[in-house]
């Protein structure tokens, strides 16, 4: 089975395997593990934060960094396609009492700086107060260039508001950009990263910032019963995932370019452009529930985002000859579909 639905199928690597079990422990919710305090001082490092937070989940740095940015009717800004609005329950409403403003997308991923601009609210009793504007990259695959995270981050500094990156694929954004990650994330007040993604960790998540910000932020990962124990088990696999699974993500992005231009000579496919490690592609025809059904049949696994439209995202253990195997597979149950 090739298995293109995320990058979060993949399995921790030998060397990681090897890290956790040999990893120096202690009693994280005192602050006493080395190998998590290690981790965290390597991120805030790499990102150019004063601090940073290992937490369990994308999901939980961007909530714990919300949580702290944020009190009780303060408004967030936030795309419609972001992940923190779409895929999280509305966490920052259900638990903060946070309200959210939504803006669309631009085609790039982006929100639009004259919408952000547009959409913070004049000092006035009727309305909540204006926070923080929620920037993510990659989004959707996109990624979104050095240029235009310092023209929200100015814009955001401008209006008295604070940034925060959902970077859980940052990494694929940097590697496409050729820039050191410090460089993108440079006007962020804060910023989440998953390890578990397409630098195949098990499990982990980091929150970077300035150091008032963690330490807001390390409260707000107890309330939500993120504190852990012996973590280093788990920050030890992260680690070996910073030190030899970054450098390697180009491999994943030209596997997904090699991967659209395959999907590209099929007819009644329609591809849209590739950024990073993301493919998404619609049919002219018909609905996809029938296609999604005959490639899991034939040995492909891909996310069905709505009736017309799919996903494929490559990943650590998919190799050149995987992705000549899944275009076969696709065009093969292109055919079957039809005949049905
Ligand atoms: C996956 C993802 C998250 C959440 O991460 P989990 O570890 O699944 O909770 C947040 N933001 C973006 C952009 C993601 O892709």
């Amino acid at each position: 089975m090739i298995d293109l639905r995320s990058d979060t199928v993949t399995k921790p690597t030998a060397a990681m395997l090897e890290a956790m079990a040999k990893a120096d422990v202690g009693d994280d919710v005192y602050g006493e593990d080395p190998t998590v305090n290690r981790l965290q001082e390597k991120c805030a490092e790499l990102f150019g934060k004063e601090g940073a937070l290992f937490v369990v989940s994308g999901s939980m740095g961007n909530l714990v960094s919300l949580l702290s940015h944020c009190g009780r009717g303060d408004e967030i800004i936030v795309g419609k396609c972001n992940h923190i609005f779409q895929w999280e329950q509305g966490g920052a409403a259900s638990l903060g009492g946070i309200h959210t403003q939504t803006i669309d997308n631009s085609k790039d991923g982006s929100l639009p700086l004259e919408e952000i601009e547009g959409a913070i609210r004049f000092d006035d009793q009727h309305c909540p107060v204006s926070r923080l504007v929620c920037i993510e990259n990659t989004q959707d695959g996109r990624v979104l260039p050095v240029e235009y995270m310092n023209s929200a981050g100015a814009l955001c500094r401008k209006n008295n508001l604070l940034m925060h990156v959902d970077g859980a694929r940052i990494f694929n954004a940097a590697i496409a950009l050729k820039v050191p990650v410090k460089t993108l994330v440079a006007s962020a007040d804060s910023l989440q990263m998953c390890f578990s993604k397409g630098l195949s960790a098990p499990v982990g998540s980091i929150v970077t910032g300035s150091k008032e910000f963690i330490k807001k932020a390390h409260r707000a990962r107890k309330l939500v019963g993120g504190g852990m124990r012996q973590a280093g088990v788990l920050a030890a696999a992260c680690i070996v995932a910073l030190d030899t699974m970054v450098e390697r993500l180009h491999e994943d992005h030209a596997n997904a370019q090699l991967l659209a231009d395959g999907l590209k000579n099929i007819s009644d496919i329609d591809v849209e452009p590739v950024h990073s490690n993301m493919v998404f592609f619609k049919l002219k025809t018909g609905d996809v529930s029938k296609l999604s059904k005959t490639l899991k049949e034939n040995g492909l696994l891909a996310n069905t985002i709505d009736r017309h439209r799919m996903r494929m995202v490559t990943h650590y253990g998919i190799e050149k000859s995987d992705i000549e195997t899944a275009i076969g597979i696709v065009n093969k149950s292109m055919k079957q579909a039809a005949k049905v």
